[in-house]
C-alpha cells in the first residue's frame, strides 16, 4: 500500500523537530495537530522567549530514568541543538547561568523558524485534527483524525504530556498504551507548592529571595536558591518549581519548605544585627524588627508566626528571643502538601519507560515503525531549558532515524 511515508502525531516541540528531521522521505511527512495553531505551547514558553537549551546539560538537572537518558544526553550536548536551529536560520545566545534563547528573545522566532522549514522541505501539516486512534497494519499505521483515516508508513508518536492542558491534553498516552506501551505513574512537575492559607494569603503577590530547603520528615533533600512568590494557598517561583520535580520521588508526606531569607548573613551575624537595632531603637515595635531586612509585610509576618506581640517594644525582647528571630528569618519553615494542578504546571513527571525505546533512534521496541519522543516519555527536566532540549533531542533523532532507513533501503 502507499501513502504517507512517516505522519508525526503532534505539531509541538518534538513533532516539528522529527517532521523536519524526515522531510523528503516518499510519500511525505504529514504532522497532525488537535490545537487549531502548531507549536502553540512554544509560544508561552520562558515567558515568550523560549529557553531553548541549556550550555550545560547534566544529569543532575533531569529526573525520571535518568540512567537511561545519560548516554542519549552525552550525544547531544547543547551546541548541537544551537546548530540544528543555526541550519534553520535562527541565532541564539546563552545568558550568564547558560540558559540558552532565540537571539531576537521572541518564542515567536523559535515557532517561526521551524514552521517556514517545514513549509520549504514539503512537510505538510493539519491543525485541528486531534487523533483519535492509531492502528498497526501490514507495513505500517492506519491513524485515524477528524480528518479521516490515513496510511502511514511510520507514525511518530509526539504528544506530549499532561501539564498546562490548554496545550496539550495528555491523550498521546491512551494511544501509547493502545500500542501496547505502559505508563508510569504521572504527576504535574515544575510547578508551585501547596502550603495553607494561613500563612500565604497575607504575603500574596510578594516576591523575595530565599535558599528554599525541601525537608521531609525533619531531613533536608535539596535547596535551590531563587526568587520565591507567594500565592493564596501556595509558595512558587523557579527555585520552588525545580523543587517541586522532586515530589515524585518523595512523595508529599510530612514536607515542609525552610526559607532563608537572608542568605547572606550568617545566624551571628543577624542576631548581632537585631540586638544593635534593638539598643538603638528600643521604642519601635516588634513588628517592625526586620523592616531594615526584608519587605515589610513579609517582615512583620515572620514576627506574627513566632506567636509575638507585634505591639511590644524591641527594648523588652531578650537576646535569646532575638537569637530566636535570627534562627527563624533563616529557616522560615514551610509546610507543604504537594504540587499546584496541572493547569499551573510546566512539565509531567512520568510516561512512557525509555526502557520501551531504542535510544538510539526512539523507535519503540514494542511496535515496530512506532517511534516516541518529548514529553510523553519517562524523562522530566528542571527549568532552565532542559525539557525543550529533550524535545528536539528526541525529535530530530526519531526523524532522522525514519530518514536514515528509508536511505538505507534506496
Ligand atoms: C508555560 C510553559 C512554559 C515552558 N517553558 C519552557 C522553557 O522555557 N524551556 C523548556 O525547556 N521547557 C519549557 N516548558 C516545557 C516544554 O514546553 C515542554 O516540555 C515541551 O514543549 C514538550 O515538547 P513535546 O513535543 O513533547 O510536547 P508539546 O510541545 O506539548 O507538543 C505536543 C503537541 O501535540 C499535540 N497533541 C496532543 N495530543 C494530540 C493528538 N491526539 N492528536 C494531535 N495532536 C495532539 C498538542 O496539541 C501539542 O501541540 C514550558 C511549558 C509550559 C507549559
Amino acid at each position: 500500500m502507499r501513502g504517507l511515508g512517516a505522519a508525526v502525531v503532534g505539531a509541538g516541540a518534538s513533532g516539528l523537530a522529527a517532521a523536519l528531521g524526515a522531510a523528503g522521505v516518499p510519500g511525505g511527512i504529514l504532522a497532525l495537530e488537535g490545537n487549531g495553531k502548531p507549536g502553540r505551547k512554544l509560544l508561552a514558553t520562558g515567558n515568550g522567549r523560549c529557553n531553548l537549551t541549556n550550555e550545560s546539560i547534566a544529569m543532575d538537572h533531569y529526573h525520571g530514568d535518568v540512567r537511561s537518558a545519560a548516554p542519549f544526553l552525552n550525544a547531544w550536548p547543547a551546541a548541537r541543538v544551537r546548530r540544528a536551529f543555526l541550519r534553520l536560520g535562527l541565532l541564539t545566545r546563552a545568558d550568564a547561568e547558560g540558559r540558552v534563547y532565540p537571539h531576537s528573545l521572541q518564542a515567536a522566532a523559535v515557532a517561526e523558524a521551524l514552521l517556514s522549514a517545514c513549509r520549504e522541505q514539503g512537510v505538510s501539516l493539519e491543525c485541528g485534527r486531534p487523533v483519535e486512534r492509531i492502528l498497526p497494519v501490514k507495513g505500517g499505521f492506519l491513524v485515524k483524525s477528524a480528518g479521516g483515516e490515513r496510511f502511514a508508513r511510520r507514525c511518530v508518536l509526539a504528544c506530549g504530556g499532561k501539564a498546562s492542558p490548554k496545550h496539550s491534553t495528555g491523550s498521546g498516552y491512551g494511544l501509547a498504551r493502545s500500542l501496547g506501551h505502559t505508563v508510569t505513574p504521572l504527576s504535574p512537575s515544575l510547578t508551585g507548592l501547596q502550603a495553607p492559607k494561613k500563612f500565604t494569603r497575607p504575603l500574596k503577590g510578594i516576591r523575595c529571595r530565599a535558599r528554599v530547603a525541601l525537608f521531609q520528615k525533619g531531613r533536608e533533600l535539596c535547596a535551590e536558591s531563587g526568587e520565591v512568590i507567594f500565592g493564596d494557598g501556595s509558595v512558587s517561583g523557579i527555585c520552588v518549581m525545580n523543587l517541586s520535580a522532586r515530589l515524585r520521588e518523595l512523595g508529599a508526606e510530612g514536607l515542609e519548605l525552610r526559607l532563608d531569607l537572608l542568605e547572606q548573613f550568617s545566624r551571628e551575624e543577624l542576631r548581632g544585627y537585631l540586638q544593635a537595632l534593638a539598643e538603638a531603637h528600643p521604642g519601635r515595635p516588634a513588628g517592625e524588627l526586620f523592616s531594615g531586612a526584608l519587605n515589610l509585610r513579609l517582615g512583620w509576618e515572620l514576627v506574627h508566626w513566632m506567636g509575638w506581640d507585634p505591639d511590644r517594644p524591641l527594648v523588652r525582647l531578650s537576646p535569646q528571643e532575638l537569637d530566636r528571630a535570627a534562627g527563624w528569618a533563616k529557616a522560615v519553615p514551610i509546610p507543604v502538601s504537594g504540587p499546584l494542578s496541572w493547569e499551573q504546571a510546566q512539565c509531567t513527571a512520568g510516561g512512557v519507560p525509555l526502557e520501551e525505546v531504542d535510544l538510539e533512534t526512539m523507535e519503540s521496541r514494542i511496535c515496530p515503525g512506532l517511534y516516541l519522543t518529548g514529553e510523553l516519555l519517562d524523562l522530566d527536566g528542571d527549568c532552565g531549558g532542559y525539557n525543550l532540549h529533550w524535545a528536539w533531542a528526541t525529535g530530530f533523532t526519531a526523524g532522522l532515524a525514519i530518514q536514515k532507513e528509508w536511505e538505507a533501503k534506496a
